[in-house]
């Protein structure tokens, strides 16, 4: 059945300058490495991958960016989907402060390929805000706030007396430069831009079989076209069909929706927003000061979207946004999305080598995705040169998931 991944009007790839086109591969190739995928997360490995100077080639089988990337919000974020205590199946507390850091240590990695190559993705580093107004939310934000302070990070915590934000917060974190932003189809532009001299790209070319193994591997195309190459690196994000019948995660779909501009940023830091309700939301602004606000997830069902169920989360979300703005006397929907997401049980994202099948996997799960897959990327060129860090075990694709 043909699944529906992406609809409605992504935002950020509303732009004049698209990334550029390529063409298919209309013959048989050789590679050292095949990365499957063009996204923003076939696009970080390949700008490592190419920075490695590693013979590599790129596939797509649509065009680059159009997929879950042009709908992502681009919060950048080092705190997880949940709080550490939520996580104590899986991680001990050292551990999740490692997570947090490894988080750091990513969002240091997009700014220096930013500085690199130039800031033209409207990139900026952001203070965060988790919140929540409920009253158990309450006595779980202020334990995570305690458990970071003490971890050494840099966070401050907020109710109702200190609330520096125009509308209500009864608890909160601020972790001070937590968390960055940009507009995630101009940042996959620029990495095409920088890698296209280096590695040779194929749109509109499908991976459709898969034989031999690591090493040695023989892609088939959907035109019959053959590619050997020696190591095969996933990207195809929640989409993995072609390569293994697991499922990593659990999918839902995600709404978004993007406001009209205001003549002044609606709360004056800019800085990421996330409430622990349920349904959730997440919020940032657009360097033009409109509202991009997302969440009120549901399940992923296959086929195609349910325009229904769309339209009454788009509602849903705009009256949230009063809910929090009531002296905004309307908010327009400008702009709504939606497309699918998922998170691991363990809020990480899914890279590194899989011993089971031998694929190379770098697919940025959860609200911290992309961060990841700065991290994905990291991981596999460590494992490609024989060196094991601390961040492998973590990602692993052969870990118990979901
Ligand atoms: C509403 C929403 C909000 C989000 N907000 C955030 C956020 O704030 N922060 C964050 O970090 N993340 C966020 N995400 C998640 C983020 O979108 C993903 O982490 C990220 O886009 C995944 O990128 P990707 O490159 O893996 O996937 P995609 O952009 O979907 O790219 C996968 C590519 O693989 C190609 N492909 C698939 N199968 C094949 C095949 N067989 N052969 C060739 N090509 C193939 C597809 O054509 C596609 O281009 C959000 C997601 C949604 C839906």
């Amino acid at each position: 059945m043909n699944d529906e991944y992406v609809k409605g009007e992504p935002y950020f790839c509303d732009v004049s300058e698209k990334i550029c086109s390529f063409p298919y591969l209309e013959h048989d190739i050789s590679c050292d490495n095949l990365i499957v995928g063009g996204g923003i997360d076939g696009a970080i490995t390949a700008y490592y991958f190419a920075e490695s100077g590693l013979d590599t080639a790129l596939i797509d089988k649509n065009r680059l960016g159009h997929m879950c990337t042009s709908c992502a919000t681009a919060l950048l974020e080092y705190q997880l989907d949940e709080h550490a205590a939520a996580l104590k199946k899986y991680f001990s507390p050292s551990e999740v402060l490692q997570v947090y850091r490894f988080g750091l240590d990513a969002l240091d990695m997009v700014e220096s390929v930013i500085k690199k190559l130039g800031n033209a993705c409207h990139f900026s580093r952001r203070d965060t805000l988790i919140f929540s107004n409920a009253l158990f939310g309450k006595w779980s934000v202020k334990k995570e706030y305690g458990f970071r302070k003490a971890g050494g990070l840099d966070v401050e915590c907020i109710d109702s007396g200190s609330n520096p934000f125009p509308f209500e917060v009864k608890s909160g974190i601020i972790a001070k430069n937590g968390g960055a932003e940009f507009n995630p189809y101009l940042f996959e532009k620029q990495l095409i831009e920088y890698i296209k001299s280096k590695i040779p790209i194929f749109e509109n070319t499908a991976l459709v079989k898969i034989e031999g193994g690591d090493g040695n591997f023989i892609v088939t195309t959907n035109y019959g076209v053959k590619i050997h190459c020696k190591h095969i690196i996933c990207c195809t994000g929640y989409d993995t069909r072609d390569f293994t019948a697991r499922e990593f995660c659990e999918k839902f779909i995600s709404f978004t929706i993007v406001s009209q501009c205001f003549d002044r940023p609606l709360w004056a830091s800019r800085a990421l927003l996330q409430d622990d309700g349920s349904p959730y939301h997440y919020m940032r602004l657009s360097p033009d000061n409109r509202l991009i606000i997302g969440g009120e997830d549901v399940a992923f069902k296959h086929g195609k979207f349910d325009v229904k169920v769309a339209d009454k989360k788009y509602a849903a979300l705009a009256e949230f946004a009063q809910s929090l703005f009531p002296s905004i006397e309307h908010f327009e929907i400008e702009k709504k999305f939606c497309g699918a997401f998922s998170a691991t049980g363990d809020n990480l994202s899914v890279a590194g080598q899989s011993r089971r099948d031998g694929f190379f996997y770098n697919l940025g799960y959860g609200a911290n995705g992309i961060v990841y897959s700065f991290l994905g990327a990291q991981i596999i060129l460590e494992q490609l040169s024989g060196k094991v860090s601390p961040l492998h075990r973590f990602f692993s694709p052969d870990r118990p998931l979901p």
